[in-house]
């Protein structure tokens, strides 16, 4: 019995463990088996890898060929070990021959088409990276080459056909067809939303300087206003007001897109998501799942934005799972007998119509919308979600020239390059400080962090009585708050100076700031 073993990756989540494709032939009736647990979709190669042994004028092994995918115990999904099915085929026949250890240097990835040749598959950003990892060099499909060379530039090797792979393999000097290669057009070509500037959004004064604060304290924010007024174009402009991603975090937001349903697009890299799923997306769509336990649109978002229009109307099941995310930056996605866990640390953007006809408080006076159907569309948003998102903020069909002071005044004619400045720099601030940014404090940290003036902790305690203000609410307020002082410190002189305490003015702002709807 003649025995090869090629080297692969399995994806689990964002685990990507080693398998080894081991093929043995044997003598006997002839037979093609391929056992460790395949799905149809690894049944199916057998067929794929027939006809490109056939294109490529290899003979068919008389006899028993049996295909083992090991550790028999993972799940195995997708056509990614078309190709090392096939090189185990060759090599096992003695058509291939190609040293031991050149062999087991290399892992390989790719489906392939009934003519040969190699399409690309999901997830090679993932499994290069581990194989970089590992002192592995990978082989991947023409189509996979630019993912593949983000995580793994030195040792990331294309080709276009089965019979290329061969060719590289054989090849004394390994040369291996990479520099060929046509690097994908290199600047970003796609409209991203960081083109989109704060400033062409006209009037909405105060809602722009809600959507300054929530950047720069990373707080989620509720947006409550008539259609028509701007919510979706502010939301968009959240990501451009944001600073550029850390390379880990670039590297992670790829990743998660690289096992995603629509996969990653190398031009993207290192832009912050924005995702901005519709309100009849379904549970799976939202938070992961399906037959392949894919990353939802929570994941999606990760270290982004996720931005859910017209909040009421999505299913309450969808709502409800966003808490577990909201809360601890995860989520947990059981599939038969595993549970696969994706990053889920996103800014929760949401918004919606004070009523169901949208028109509640307009100066139009058009809407008719009874009080308690009015108080039964809200409620569809329940208090532990609404508990997690710290600004609620109006958003008027007029530009209502405004309550709150020389700060919204000067949020109105506001660049995004010149907000961004402002973010980066409070950020700064608040990583100095207590190694997180505001929206993440707990209850502690703020004890510590959002000291009050004597002032300000009067206001707090009628604020409190007044206008029923639960633990959490204060907390939200107090964070808040805290972020307002950090963002007015950048105007100060003495900027490296200690931190003020939140004086009346700080914490009216952001009791002002969590009104809408309440
Ligand atoms: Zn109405």
């Amino acid at each position: 019995m003649r025995i090869a073993r090629v080297a692969s990756r399995a994806q689990l989540g964002l685990a990507a463990p080693p398998v080894q494709v081991e093929v043995h032939l044997g003598g006997g009736l002839p037979t093609f088996s391929i056992v460790g647990l395949p799905t149809t979709a690894v049944r199916e190669s057998k067929d794929r890898v027939r006809a490109a042994l056939a294109i490529g004028k290899f003979e068919w092994p008389a006899g028993r060929i049996t295909v083992n995918l090991s550790p028999a115990d993972l799940p195995k999904d997708g056509c990614r070990y078309d190709l090392p099915i096939a090189l185990g085929i060759l090599v096992a026949s003695e058509q291939l021959k190609v040293a031991d250890e050149r062999l087991a240097g290399c892992e390989f990835y790719g489906e392939l088409g009934l003519a040969g040749e190699l399409k690309p598959v999901r997830g090679v950003l993932l499994a290069a990276a581990h194989a970089a990892r590992a002192g592995r060099n990978v082989v991947v499909p023409v189509g996979n080459l630019a993912e593949a060379r983000l995580v793994s530039p030195a040792g990331s090797r294309c080709a276009a056909t089965l019979l290329e792979v061969c060719e590289q393999l054989r090849a004394r000097n390994g040369a291996a067809r990479v520099d060929a290669i046509v690097e994908p057009a290199g600047a970003p070509a796609s409209p991203s939303t960081t083109a989109l500037d704060l400033v062409d959004v006209r009037g909405q004064s105060a809602p722009k300087r809600a959507l300054l604060v929530a950047a720069a304290g990373a707080h989620s924010i509720l947006l409550v206003g008539p259609p028509g007024t701007g919510k979706s174009m502010l939301a968009q402009r959240l990501p451009g007001l944001l600073p550029p991603l850390e390379a880990d975090e670039a590297l992670d937001v790829a990743t998660i897109a690289s096992v995603s349903l629509r996969g990653f697009e190398p031009r993207n890299f290192g832009q912050r998501p924005f995702r901005a799923p519709h309100h009849s997306a379904s549970a799976s769509a939202v938070i992961g799942g399906g037959p392949h336990a894919r990353p939802g649109e929570v994941s999606l978002a990760h270290r982004g934005v996720l931005f859910l229009d017209e909040l009421p109307e999505f299913n309450r099941a969808v709502l409800e799972s966003l808490r577990e995310p909201l809360e601890t930056g995860m989520v947990a996605i059981a599939r038969a007998a595993l549970q696969v866990e994706y990053p889920a640390r996103f800014q929760l953007v949401a918004a919606m119509n004070p009523c169901p006809c949208g028109y509640l408080g307009d100066v139009s006076g058009r809407c008719r919308c009874a009080p308690p159907v009015i108080a039964r569309y809200r409620a569809r948003i329940s208090g532990p979600l609404l508990d997690r998102i710290d600004l609620r903020v109006e958003v008027a069909s007029l530009p209502s020239e405004e309550l709150l002071g020389d700060g919204t005044q000067a949020a109105a004619g506001m660049t995004s390059a010149a907000a961004a400045r402002r973010v980066h720099d409070a950020r700064h601030r608040q990583y100095r400080r207590a190694g997180k940014l505001n929206a993440d404090l707990s209850g502690k940290e703020i004890q510590e962090y959002c000291r009050l003036e004597r002032r300000s902790r009067m206001l707090l305690a009628q604020a409190r009585e007044r206008l029923n203000l639960s633990a959490r609410a204060m907390h939200r307020a107090l964070r808040v708050a805290r972020t307002i002082v950090d963002l007015e410190m950048l105007d100060l002189e003495n900027e490296t100076g200690p931190d003020r305490t939140i004086g009346p003015a700080h914490l009216a702002e952001a009791l002002q700031l969590r009104r809408a709807i309440d």
